[in-house]
């Protein structure tokens, strides 16, 4: 078993300000949100990064787009627009190593990011 903060939230151990939940993902408030929206949308099962991606996985990385998708929409950023993202290890900024797609809205995002 791996000791990891995500899963904790998923199975409960750990509180987070949860906001969806479907058999295969989660998705919650980020703790230290850098945008007046910023979601976390989690698989279930515990992947460590986008590097272990397997075949069979084409279809929940899909997933979570789509209900990172219905989340904005929910929030009312469709129209206006927001960014999803993944952070793959340490150059890219990674700290939580359970893969999660990150929701930013809210406010005008530049282009490139940090
Ligand atoms: P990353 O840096 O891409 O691995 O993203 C990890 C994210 O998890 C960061 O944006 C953190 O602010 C967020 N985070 C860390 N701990 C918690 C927590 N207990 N609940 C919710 N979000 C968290
Ligand atoms: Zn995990």
């Amino acid at each position: 078993m791996v000791d990891c903060l995500f899963c904790k939230i998923r199975d409960g151990a750990i509180p987070a300000r949860l906001i969806f939940e479907d058999d295969q993902a989660i998705a919650f408030h980020d703790l230290h949100p850098q945008a007046p929206l910023h979601l976390l949308v989690v698989p279930r099962r515990h992947i460590a990064t986008l590097n272990e991606l397997a075949l069979e996985d084409e279809a929940l990385v899909g997933h979570l787009h789509r209900v990172a998708a219905q989340l904005a929409r929910e929030a009312g950023h469709a129209e206006a627009g927001y960014r999803t993202l993944f952070n793959c290890n340490r150059g890219a900024g990674q700290t939580v190593w359970h893969l999660h797609l990150h929701l930013l809205a809210g406010r005008d995002l530049t282009w490139p990011p940090g």
